[in-house]
């Protein structure tokens, strides 16, 4: 398949509401397809649709860098449906080239969702898995990591971002 530009921070698409994914057709697997291919290249945890430009509910999670054993896991209209505890980890986004910060997030998170051959699953997830699960659920709602950090945090990246935006 093929590997897609990835969207940066300051295109609308990133703040967008999903739409949810109605059936899934060849044009929700090619662009699984072609996601799974561009975090690969990218070197990526996780990736949502937005980020390749298209607003579906819609994100893929490989954990596959740090865990050998972690498979790739397609998550398509997912639904947040526990979580539990707050830690703090530094995190990044690949909309955000080189920016990392510390996100304070639910160390727990138990998400419903439903896989490429249209099969519903639940899944409970701690560590990178919640901390990824969690940073693209929140693409999929049109926010950003950005949007945890205190309102002083924000003020002083407030440059950063502006760059990172005029550039994209
Ligand atoms: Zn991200």
């Amino acid at each position: 398949m093929a590997v897609r530009p990835i969207v940066i921070y300051g295109d609308p698409v990133l703040r967008e509401m999903g739409e949810p994914v109605e059936e899934i057709n060849q044009e929700v697997k090619d662009l699984v397809s072609d996601m799974t291919d561009t975090l690969r290249k990218a070197k990526g945890l996780g990736l949502a649709a937005s980020q390749v430009g298209s607003a579906k509910r819609l994100f893929i999670v490989d954990l596959s860098a740090i865990d050998i054993d972690a498979s790739l896991l397609v998550f398509i209209n997912p639904e947040i449906i526990e979580t539990e505890g707050a830690v703090e980890m530094e995190e990044g986004c690949l909309s955000f080239p080189d920016m990392y910060f510390k996100i304070t997030r639910p160390e727990r998170v138990k998400v419903r969702a439903y896989d490429l051959d249209g099969n519903q699953f639940e899944m409970e997830a701690d560590g990178m898995a919640a901390r990824a699960i969690l940073h693209e659920y929140d693409h999929t709602q049109g926010a950003l990591f950005i949007d945890h950090l205190t309102p002083l945090a924000r003020t002083l990246i407030k440059g950063r971002l502006k760059k990172l935006a005029i550039a994209s």
